[in-house]
């Protein structure tokens, strides 16, 4: 028998809208919107919030290198965000965060790193316009690592960025749904990627989402990717697919283990 989802979704994501409007994080979601620079009748950053904010979320593509079965970018667009969407964005960021002094743009996707190209152009002329006005901002990307390189950890070095990385545990429970478009599995390539990610900022999380045909594996997930080297693994549950009754039995004594082992620790 399935759990009842809608009623699960709907109350995460009550939370997830409160706790982000107390911290002034985020807007909600009728209120998160991108001014166009191609249109005059955009809203002010003033007619728009209520109060200062502290952190935008550029999703500068919906495309991926990754075809994940669980993706919720369900079809995959190439579009990429161009550099007057961009620098609009900041220009209305740096009006709307009023007299916040410590701010935050985060890139993400699909893969950000796709735009590595706008990424170099929309840091610096962030940080360069944050300065004017005495702030200060961190950006920072949330990426699967397949294209991390020594170019991009130079540049996220230069910058003081942080990364927020998707693994889901072991090799098997990655590879599972986390593919290729031709279907083969990422993690030798992921792992690569956050080997030198970790070699940068040791304090990376690593997202591990949890499918609910992993549920009796996270445990398991969870301990390889301390073997990896991460200490912040956030274990995120899918609430979008049926979980049956078995697998949230699983999952529920996989988090008991863990708590046990974390408490033991
Ligand atoms: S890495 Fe993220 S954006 Fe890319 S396919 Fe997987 S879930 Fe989707």
């Amino acid at each position: 028998m399935g759990i009842a989802r809608e009623a699960v979704r709907a109350e995460v994501s009550a939370l997830r809208d409160e706790s982000r409007d107390q911290r002034g994080a985020f807007l909600p979601s009728h209120q998160r919107v991108a001014p166009s620079p191609h249109d005059p009748s955009s809203p002010t950053p003033h007619s728009l919030t209520p109060a200062p904010i502290r952190y935008l979320e550029l999703d500068v593509t919906e495309d991926c290198v990754l075809r994940c079965t669980y993706c919720f970018r369900r079809n995959k667009q190439p579009h990429r965000m161009s550099w007057e969407t961009a620098k609009a964005a900041v220009d209305w960021f740096m009006e709307a965060s009023g007299d916040q002094k410590r701010i935050s743009i985060y890139f993400f996707g699909g893969e950000p790193l796709m735009c590595f190209d706008l990424i170099k152009q929309v840091v610096p002329y962030a940080e360069r316009e944050a300065a004017k006005r005495g702030k200060r901002v961190h950006c920072g990307a949330t990426t699967n690592a397949v294209l991390v390189d020594e170019e991009v950890i130079k540049f996220w070095r230069e910058h003081g960025m942080s990364f927020n990385t998707s693994i889901d545990g072991t090799p098997e429970c990655h590879d599972r749904f986390r593919r290729f478009p031709d279907g083969r599995g990422s993690y030798t390539y992921v792992e690569r990627g956050v080997r030198q990610v970790l070699a940068y900022r040791p304090q990376t999380t690593a997202r591990c989402t949890l499918h609910p045909e992993n549920a009796h594996r996270a445990l398991e997930s969870v301990l390889n990717l301390v073997k990896v080297g991460y200490e912040n693994i956030p274990l995120i549950a899918i609430d979008d697919c049926p979980w049956t009754e078995e697998q949230y039995a699983a999952y529920r004594e996989q988090l008991a283990k863990l708590s046990d082992l974390f408490i033991a620790r």
